[in-house]
């Protein structure tokens, strides 16, 4: 209805309204899928929705690929995945009606399928690895079993994917659909039970080549699954597959033309993993044939497992010598407090996350010092300038802890992982993270050490330039790792540890050269939690760990500041407050109800700003809107412990408008300062 769609194909520019926004109408919502970073539009119901079938889109594109004598799978999202992760309006239908309704709808597209041709159809159920209440099981159980009994449609591949089915897979073999999908590198365990359970008349599809990282397969491990499947089904019933999409990884490895051998020889990307599908194919009816390359291919497994490339000693001795001590500040934050005063700050001090805008002119020097057409002194005197008059707008706005803009840097991630060892970076390594949308993830191949100051000469040429404090900016580890593709031979909370040790001796050397505020940004801490609750305390205990590791080298005079945005936080306010940041900065356009609930629950100890700037929009928040935000939040906090600041970093925004929002933010803060003063009189 938003987008007045009512009749017809869904034309593309309905499309673009819904995924950007158009006219007056707001663009649907996005929200990262399951723990990828890939972003998907939230499917919304409402009340008295109508439902039809609007578009043809699977089946032309079948059918193109068929005119191309390619005979391809359909996918489709399945009902109950699309309805369990969508929203429901308040008013609306319950998740039970919604795939009532549209149950004849996928029923018809699956036979328009079947009647083009498609003997198959990929139907993917990933919310089969969380858990699931009765009220979920009851919805997949009476979907499925309006497909059962249709003749018309095709086979269906149920695909699960990201997990283990665990307690699911008695329901998901219960669905009766032709095959079943499996995810056997991120659950491995499930091989035996899943091929103990399967009835007799289903196909089963062995993820067996991961879909979600860039690492070479050893052959010679996926084989024995293979053959083992093969020889407990027959030939017939057993399909080899990645694990999941190849949509989260990179397309070709062949196009890296500026890697060193044996770099090379370890990683697969989406073409690559292709090839290594078909050959345990073949090794199935032709062992001999494909013998040497499985060989092979593990002898390069082989090699980086024992190559002195991914071992650092000097870190793994480091990593033992980690104790609880060096997990925690001197005093307890009470004691902490006094930072506020020997900093000079008023009461509601007022900041920034960290960027300024990233204009076009950044963007095309960098562009040009990269391509080697400005030289490195010219370009860092541009920086220079451009930090100089960052800080400058800021003094004249008048905010009290000033940053330096964060201009040299292309990406938060990247800009660390460059400077880091054990990192690897592509030419051509995308993924996409939503719309046309891409990020080029770096690859962590290899124990993660700091070779030297990544950050420090830029955070002092800062703070040489003003009286107010200038805060040092760092991208926390779980953010670096999460943003990353990860080593496989160790677990994630390893190589966190290791670059939490590479930033905890960053913070150190920003101490050592006077600045006094140095924020650690976390924004990616709650995407990385698993999908399955009973994993959430041990994610959270070393991830937490790991961000207090990289904080706690300081004296207490230090105030150590993070930051968190666009995520759902009242679940994990406990391991937040375990963080033990003097400071936190979070974003709060979109739920500040909710975060102001959850404090109701637990009080928050520490310092905390809720941003009071939506930096998505180019709209100018007022600061009666900013000061009447802020009184909100003292219904929840003390006035000693609210910050006053934006959402998240400034960098997409223009310098107008930045300008004129900073402005009235610090005006929010004045008039709050003016008010506890007269409260106080
Ligand atoms: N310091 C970063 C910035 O200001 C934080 C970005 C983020 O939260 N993603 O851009
Ligand atoms: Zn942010």
């Amino acid at each position: 209805r938003r987008y007045a769609c009512t009749s017809g194909t869904v034309s593309l520019p309905t499309y673009f309204a819904m995924a950007r926004g158009g006219g007056d109408a707001p663009a649907m919502e996005m929200t990262k899928w399951f723990d990828t970073n890939y972003h998907y539009v939230v499917p919304e119901f409402e009340a008295e929705m109508q439902f039809a079938l609007r578009s043809r889109k699977p089946v032309d594109e079948f059918l193109e690929a068929q005119a191309l004598d390619t005979p391809t799978r359909p996918v489709l999202l399945g009902p109950v995945s699309f309805v369990l992760l969508g929203k429901i309006s308040e008013d609306g239908p319950t998740q039970a009606q919604i795939v009532e309704a549209i149950l004849p709808l996928y029923a018809e597209i699956l036979s328009q399928l079947r009647a083009a041709g498609a003997e198959w159809v990929q139907i993917d159920e990933p919310c089969l690895v969380l858990d699931l209440d009765t009220q979920a099981q009851a919805l997949y159980r009476s979907a499925y079993a309006q497909f059962k009994t249709n003749a018309a449609l095709p086979k269906l591949m149920l695909t699960s994917y990201f997990g283990e089915l665990g307690a699911n897979l008695n329901l998901a073999l219960e669905l009766g659909t032709a095959g079943l999908h499996v995810d056997l590198v991120r659950a491995p365990q499930q091989f035996s039970s899943v091929l103990a359970a399967l009835p007799k008349s289903m196909v089963l599809s062995l993820g067996v080549v991961d879909g979600r990282n860039i690492w070479r397969t050893d052959l010679q491990a996926a084989q024995p699954l293979v053959a083992q499947a093969v020889q407990a089904l027959g030939k017939d019933r057993v399909e080899i597959a990645p694990s999941c999409s190849l949509l989260h990884s990179p397309h070709d490895l062949d196009q890296e033309t500026k890697l060193d051998a044996e770099l090379r020889s370890w990683l697969a990307f989406g073409k690559q993993k292709l090839e290594e599908i078909v050959l345990l194919a073949r090794s199935v009816e032709d062992a001999n044939a494909v013998a040497d390359a499985i060989i092979s291919s593990h002898a390069c497994v082989q090699a980086r497992a024992t190559s002195k490339r991914t071992q650092n000693d000097v870190v793994q001795q480091r990593l033992r010598s980690v104790c609880a001590e060096m997990l925690t500040r001197q005093s307890a934050y009470p004691g902490r407090r006094l930072q506020q005063a020997a900093l000079g700050l008023p009461q509601f001090p007022t900041t920034t996350i960290g960027s300024f805008p990233q204009t076009a002119e950044v963007r095309s020097q960098r562009a040009a010092h990269r391509a080697g057409k400005i030289d490195t002194a010219s370009y860092e005197k541009f920086l220079h300038e451009e930090m100089e008059r960052a800080i400058r707008v800021q003094e004249e706005i008048g905010l009290d802890v000033l940053v330096h803009g964060e201009f040299e840097r292309n990406d938060m991630v990247e800009y660390f992982g460059e400077q880091l060892a054990g990192f690897l970076f592509t030419q051509n390594g995308w993924v996409q993270s939503y719309g046309s949308r891409c990020v080029k993830p770096p690859v962590i191949y290899g124990d993660v050490a700091r070779l030297q100051p990544m950050t420090v000469r830029w955070s002092q040429a800062a703070q040489a330039l003003t009286q107010q404090p200038v805060k040092g900016m760092l991208t926390g580890p779980v953010t670096i790792l999460q943003w990353s593709f990860v080593r496989d031979d160790q677990p994630r909370s390893v190589t966190c540890q290791q670059i939490a040790l590479a930033i905890r001796d960053e913070v150190r050397d920003l101490e050592a050269a006077g600045i006094r505020i140095i924020q650690i940004d976390e924004p990616a801490l709650r995407e990385g939690l698993p999908l399955r609750r009973a994993d959430w305390r041990e994610y959270l205990q070393w991830s937490v760990d790991a961000f207090r590791l990289a904080a706690s080298g300081v004296q207490d005079a230090t105030q150590i500041h993070t930051h968190m945005c666009y995520a759902e936080f009242n679940d994990i306010m406990d391991a937040i407050i375990r963080m033990d940041a003097d400071v936190i900065s979070m974003e709060c356009s979109r739920s500040r109800m909710e975060l102001l609930h959850a404090f109701q629950r637990t009080q928050y100890p520490n310092a905390i700003g809720p941003g009071v700037y939506d930096i998505h929009s180019p709209r100018i928040p007022s600061v009666a809107e900013m000061e009447a935000l802020l009184q909100k939040a003292l219904q929840v906090l003390t006035p000693e412990q609210v910050w006053v600041n934006p959402d998240c970093g400034l960098k997409t925004r223009a310098w107008p408008e930045v300008r004129q929002a900073l402005e009235h933010l610090v005006a929010a803060a004045r008039q709050m300062r003016a008010r506890m003063e007269a409260t106080v009189a």
